[in-house]
């Protein structure tokens, strides 16, 4: 097992790390920017290390600082998180090259499923079931053209190297084809230094439906089942929920297969996260996340599995002691992801925080680095906390939710709850009628 762990993040992930390391007697170093001194992650953790101002391609980005700080506190891992590094083949890459186990799969399996026509490619070729659409790259808007006229439209154009929602345009006829493409490009290489685009089917109303895999180094991948996300504004959730109300037990456990399938095919040997788009009884393969999700703690919820220690433990090499027979989901859990924004305009809200007050009682978990007095800045994402319900059912998990957000009081900065609290009294919310569509209709 590692003796002491570096993680390379910050805000809630950050002490989510810390307390996975504490249960397993592993000693911690956070990293932080200048900004960040009172940060939460900072106070618990063993040692802490400045590596830079605030901008986070000063600090949080900065792979010399990063590796530099592991040698200085001479740690034998490195815990990526979520966002910043956690999907960077290079980082993973100079990490191995300086002798520090990065957590997380190889930079080759990084590489490939973080290229996103080639990972479509790879898992076609497993038979895991994709979205007809171009096979890799398309180079011109006039081979676009031609496939999606073959296909018929709406299609989409996706970054080859996307994340976070950029790049994307839908396509509703060819007449709007050239100006996609010049656009979508022109996203992508300003947000991903690459431009390459692909095309695919687009979907009117799908469900975005994902399924957590644990790997270990010694040739075990199970699922921990599925978590539905599609309550997304501009292709960023914000509620999340497990088991997703729109399967049977018979096709939760096919997707689960599908799932193992394909990350048995690039020889997955950590936790990873296979989305999916479902529409009409079918599932896609959308793309592969390497890394640890936002979202975790609702499946932890269903497993009683601690992922993140699952995760460690899967990169010092141990092998896994669970086996998909024993799996068995136990209730429901919901997330619904607090955000430090205006909750009609979804303008970002930062600032300092006067009052923090979080729910507690039967079934609540709060993910937070946020208290009274701590300042959000405006140099990073504008989730404060995550506030996660477990009950026997999805109606127990609503009820739950809305008492919990109720009772969740932050003063100083604007966050999102009342948004929260708006959905969980929509019917179609209630009743399950869930699709990506769902807050562009709810905001209309
Ligand atoms: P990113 O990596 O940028 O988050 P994804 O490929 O994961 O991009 O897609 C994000 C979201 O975009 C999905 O959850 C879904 O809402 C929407 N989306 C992506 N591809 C399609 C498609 N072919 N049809 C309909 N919606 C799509």
């Amino acid at each position: 097992m590692f003796r002491k762990i570096l993680i390379a993040n910050r805000g809630e992930i950050a002490l989510r790390i810390i307390w996975a390391c504490k249960e397993l007697g592993i000693k911690t170093v956070a990293v932080h920017s200048d900004v960040d001194i009172d940060s939460l992650h900072v106070r618990f953790a063993d040692e802490n290390i400045c590596i830079g101002p605030a901008p986070s391609r000063d600090s949080y980005l900065k792979i010399t600082n990063l590796i530099a700080a592991a040698e200085i506190s001479n740690a034998d891992a490195i815990h990526p998180g979520y966002g910043f590094l956690s999907e960077s083949a290079e980082f993973a890459q100079v990490c191995e090259a300086c002798n520090i186990a990065f957590i997380g799969p190889s930079p080759q399996t990084i590489a490939l499923m973080g290229n996103k026509a080639e990972a479509k490619r790879t898992m076609k070729a497993a038979r895991v079931p994709v979205l007809p659409g171009s096979d890799g790259p398309v180079p011109t808007a006039a081979e676009a053209k031609a496939l999606a006229a073959g296909m018929g439209y709406p299609v989409i154009l996706k970054a080859s190297a996307g994340g976070g929602g950029k790049g994307m345009r839908v396509v509703r006829s060819e007449g709007e084809l050239d100006t996609a493409f010049q656009m979508a490009g022109a996203e992508a290489t300003s947000a991903f230094g690459n431009g390459d685009l692909y095309l695919e089917k687009y979907l009117e109303e799908p469900r975005h439906i994902e399924v957590q895999i644990l790997g270990d180094k010694h040739g075990n991948i199970i699922h921990l089942f599925e978590r539905e996300c599609s309550i997304q504004r501009r292709h960023q959730k914000l509620i999340e929920e497990a088991p997703s109300p729109a399967l049977s037990a018979m096709q939760r456990s096919e997707l689960g297969h599908t799932a193992v399938k394909g990350a048995a095919a690039v020889n997955y040997f950590t936790a990873g996260t296979m989305e999916f788009l479902y529409d009409k009884g079918k599932f896609y393969f959308m793309e592969m996340n390497t890394r640890i999700q936002v979202e975790h703690p609702v499946t932890e919820n269903i497993t009683n599995i601690d992922l993140v220690k699952a995760q460690i433990m899967a990169a010092a090499g141990e092998k896994m002691t669970y086996r998909q027979k024993d799996l068995k989901i136990a209730g429901h859990s919901m997330e619904c992801r607090i955000n430090a924004e205006d909750p009609i305009r979804f303008t970002p809200s930062p600032g300092k925080i006067t009052t923090f007050s979080i729910p507690g009682g039967p079934g609540v978990r709060v993910d937070t680095a946020a208290y009274a007095g701590y300042f959000v800045s405006p140099h990073y994402d504008s989730l404060i906390a995550k506030l996660i319900v477990r009950g026997h059912t999805r109606a127990d998990c609503i009820m739950r939710m809305k008492r919990s957000l109720e009772s969740f009081v932050v003063e100083g900065i604007k966050t999102n709850i009342p948004m929260h609290l708006r959905i969980m009294d929509d019917e179609d919310f209630k009743a399950g009628n869930l699709s990506t569509k769902f807050m562009e209709r709810y905001q209309a």
